[in-house]
């Protein structure tokens, strides 16, 4: 079967994959699978392409372009060192490195290419585009949209009709479409876009922040210096992408610039916070092109299934939780939003050469890991706060930023879920850890949660005191298998304990745990000898008694012997089928866990 290679030519990025075997494979150079869509002369007339002309772009501007995209279909030139090109030239030694890069990994010679475009290129611009690939060497089988070849990567294991809304957030441009997938054919419904917003947007933001501040400490603008634009430029951009996965990040750059002899440091801190109510105003934008898109289609939020995720800045965790607020969770987070399109032109390709295609295997965590926190709204210490949400690919690592409920608070309490409620209480506790020393300050001391998840399914969880470094950590096994077995089994090893003095409670055997729940249901149900169907009846006890199980383990002494007295009784009147004497326990345990909960 002929090769034919699936081309990003991307804004800021370019990537190329190929289907080996029935697998898509996106193509390595060194280590990276994107190309910075950069080209440069260096100062001996050598062509560059990628890393080395983003890099000499900070010490030579002049001689390095970016975003030539932005540039297709114009009737220009453009000079690089003391040549002219004209804008396919350029894209075509971007095209040309790709094809170099798969030569090499294939070891063979390739001629063909699907490359991708935006959905609103134009004519003129997918022509420019067409005649960068045979400057590059390529016959250009195909041109295709980039949100048809996104939705051709998503995997639909039904046959029925699936409406794809396709949220496409780039370094420059932002699109939205809406795609129908009936048995493998593909129909865009409706796209819409802003040809000039984009990650480049939000990082003018943060530089334009930074250079404000700048200039209030020390009277120097930074926005005069070339050089120290391109680095400020470069770190604000690293900054925001870490702020994706961190709460806060530090922008140093050193000796950036002089004045009157003496040098001068960049030393910043940036909040994500801050930051998201810089970019705010220009996501608000996306949601309109959303609203129009679906206006378009004549369809409601409600007929979207699945929405796909595309382009590096669709990783800004606010997108996320809009997106999500619009639209509800079906944000599709398989799929890598940097190599997706890629790997769809590669799909296209493959089906142009008749090659069969098997799944696309991600390895994502299935399910959501987090801690719980205190909501002074509803005075419930029982909010559970996402930080690896399912569906994230692996390895991975979030981080988010808690503060101190009280003044001069010591220690804190890191408890670690796995599951989707907002209710820890309905989630898996599969870790604890105890962080103490905190400094003695006011309430809202901050301690950064963060959480590492491994390929093998290893999960690290650090605490760490802000502003002191003081740090704790636990390692928990296995998160990507679901913890309801064991935790099943210790809770119901817990319940054991108080009834120690009775005869014992047989342990069912693994096979009829596994089918089923823990609270609320026969499983429990058999252990305190209760007839079937009792959860219906008793659902709201049964709830009430997990509840006191699971805080059990946060108090000692008397208040833990009340709690075990409490529960015992009212296990005890259920048992007796006593409807009375269980109301009045269950109140009674109620306000016991009301009152210490507040106090621990
Ligand atoms: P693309 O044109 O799809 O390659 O997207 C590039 C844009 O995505 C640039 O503005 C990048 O700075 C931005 N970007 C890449 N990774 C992240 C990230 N983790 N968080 C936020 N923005 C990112």
């Amino acid at each position: 079967m002929e090769t034919i290679l699936g081309i990003d030519l991307g804004t800021t990025n370019s990537e190329v994959s190929v289907i080996r075997g029935n697998d898509v494979v996106v193509i390595e150079k060194d280590g990276h699978r994107l190309l910075p869509s950069v080209v440069g002369i260096d100062l001996s007339g050598n062509l560059l392409v990628g890393h080395p002309a983003k890099n000499q772009a900070i010490l030579y501007p002049e001689r390095t372009i970016k975003s030539i995209k932005r540039k297709m279909g114009e009737d220009i030139r453009i000079k690089l060192g003391d040549q002219e090109y004209s804008p396919p030239e350029i894209s075509a030694m971007i095209l040309r490195t790709l094809r170099s890069y798969a030569e090499e990994s294939l070891g063979q010679k390739v001629s063909k290419a699907v490359i991708t475009v935006p959905a609103f290129f134009n004519d003129t611009q997918r022509e420019a585009t067409r005649l960068a690939g045979e400057l590059a060497g390529l016959d250009v089988v195909r041109i295709i949209n980039e949100p048809t070849a996104a939705s051709l990567i998503y995997n639909s294991d039904s046959t029925q009709q699936e409406t794809l809304l396709v949220y496409d957030l780039g370094g420059g441009t932002f699109d939205v479409s809406i795609v129908r997938v009936e048995d493998g054919v593909l129909e865009v419904l409706a796209s819409h876009g802003d040809t000039h917003l984009g990650g480049d947007d939000f990082d003018q933001l943060l530089f334009d922040y930074v250079c404000d501040t700048f200039k209030k400490q020390h009277k120097v603008d930074l926005r005069e210096i070339p050089v120290a634009v391109s680095r400020v430029l470069q770190a604000v951009e690293e900054a925001k992408k870490r702020l994706s996965v961190e709460p806060f990040t530090q922008i140093k750059e050193e000796f950036i610039t002089e004045k009157n002899g003496i040098s001068l440091h960049l030393d910043m801190e940036l909040s994500r916070m801050d930051y998201e109510e810089q970019i705010l105003p220009l996501l608000e934008k996306t949601l309109t092109c959303l609203n129009d898109a679906l206006n378009d289609a004549h369809l409601h939020p409600d007929d979207i299934d699945k929405v796909i995720m595309v382009g590096g800045a669709s990783r800004t965790p606010l997108v996320h939780q809009l997106l999500e607020s619009r639209l509800g969770s079906k944000l599709h987070g398989e799929i890598d939003p940097d190599l997706c399109v890629t790997m769809g032109a590669a799909v296209q390709g493959g089906l142009i050469s008749g090659t069969k295609i098997g799944r696309v295997l991600i390895d994502i965590t299935p399910h959501t890991l987090g801690t719980n926190v205190f909501d002074p709204m509803t005075n419930s210490p029982f909010v559970f706060s996402p930080i690896i949400k399912r569906n994230t690919p692996i390895p991975c690592s979030r981080s988010n930023a808690y503060g101190t409920l009280y003044d001069k608070q010591e220690a804190v309490d890191i408890d670690v879920y796995q599951g989707e409620s907002d209710d820890v209480r309905q989630n898996v506790l599969i870790g604890h850890f105890h962080l103490s020393g905190l400094a003695k300050v006011p309430q809202g001391n901050q301690i950064i949660c963060r959480f590492d998840l491994d390929i093998n399914g290893i999960l690290h969880v650090t605490a760490t005191e802000k502003n002191t470094g003081l740090a704790g950590n636990i390692t928990v096994e296995n998160v990507l298998t679901e913890h309801k077995t064991e935790v099943n089994q210790a809770f119901r090893e817990h319940l054991n304990g108080f009834f120690a003095d009775e005869e014992a409670i047989p342990v069912e055997s693994e096979e009829v745990v596994d089918t089923e729940l823990v609270i609320g249901d026969k499983n429990f149900a058999s252990q305190l000898g209760l007839a079937d169907g009792w959860e219906k009846r008793y659902a709201k006890e049964a709830a009430l008694i997990q509840r006191a199980v699971t805080f059990i383990s946060k108090v000692t002494g008397d208040d833990k012997k009340d709690i075990e007295k409490r529960i015992k009784e009212l296990v005890d009147a259920i048992n007796r089928n006593d409807a009375d004497q269980t109301t009045s326990l269950v109140s009674q345990l109620e306000d016991l866990l009301y009152y210490l909960e507040d106090s621990v």
